[in-house]
């Protein structure tokens, strides 16, 4: 409904409209990498299904909007990203991990950590949507970091340079996590001249020290940490 909404403000105003789609519409994928071509692998009934429907209807007004009513959207399928300034209890997984591992709380791999993303730092995600909307791309485009990593990986990482004493404990694989997820950018290098710069060691070294940073500085209450508190 809230992209409805903008999307008559844009029609009346004549803005340029981005929307911020998202990975999640190709749902768990059969193809990879992932290219804008590819309709995607979605449960519409399972428990991510209000979060990945509701991204994939809104493209279709997205698109309704531009063919009637000339719209000049952009929309960007954001692939994870991370950073500083995430929120301690976002309960994604690299401020999971980070926050655990400097917590000195085992790190949270859900199911046997098989499963892979692809991160991207933020401010390479905020450079290709400013690309994105400079263009004359309508999109759908993909901005994401193709370098992919098995969750495990991204823990054992995170551990090396946060505390290797935190140990690693498995749980439950939630109902439909993506068993892999990787973008495919050629269509953000060749129309919008955009890749990636940050390599995620780098990325993890700056968000680790900003959450170091606040967590040193912030009072510890348990509505504002996801890990128990301390006395
Ligand atoms: N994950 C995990 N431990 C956590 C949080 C997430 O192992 O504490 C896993 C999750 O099951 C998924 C991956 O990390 O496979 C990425 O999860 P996130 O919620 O960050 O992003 P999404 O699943 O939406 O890509």
């Amino acid at each position: 409904m809230g992209t409805m909404h903008m999307l008559g403000l844009a029609k009346r105003v004549k803005a340029r409209f981005l929307l911020a789609s998202t990975s999640e519409v190709y749902g768990d994928p059969e193809l990879h990498p992932q290219s804008e071509e590819y309709w995607g692998n979605v449960n519409p009934i399972g428990i991510r299904s209000c979060y990945d429907e509701g991204k994939r209807v809104a493209e279709t007004p997205a698109f309704d909007y531009h063919r009637q009513n000339d719209v000049d959207i952009r929309v960007a399928r954001i692939f994870n990203t991370y950073g500083a300034r995430m929120l301690e209890n976002d309960g994604r997984v690299v401020s999971n991990f980070v926050v655990q591992a400097l917590s000195a709380t085992p790190l949270t791999v859900y199911g046997n950590g098989s499963q892979t993303r692809s991160f991207c730092y933020v401010s390479d995600m905020v450079d290709g949507l400013i690309r994105l909307m400079n263009s004359c791309h309508t999109g759908p485009i993909n901005p994401g970091n193709p370098d992919e990593y098995t969750i495990l990986d991204l823990a054992q990482i995170i551990q090396k340079i946060v505390n290797p004493e935190v140990a690693i404990q498995f749980e439950p694989l939630p109902q439909d996590d993506p068993r892999r997820r990787r973008p495919d950018i050629h269509k953000a290098r060749s129309r919008l001249g955009w890749q990636p710069t940050v390599a995620l060691s780098q990325g993890l070294q700056a968000t680790i020290a900003d959450f170091r940073s606040r967590l040193e500085t912030t009072p510890c209450t348990d509505t504002n940490r996801i890990w128990t508190v301390q006395s």
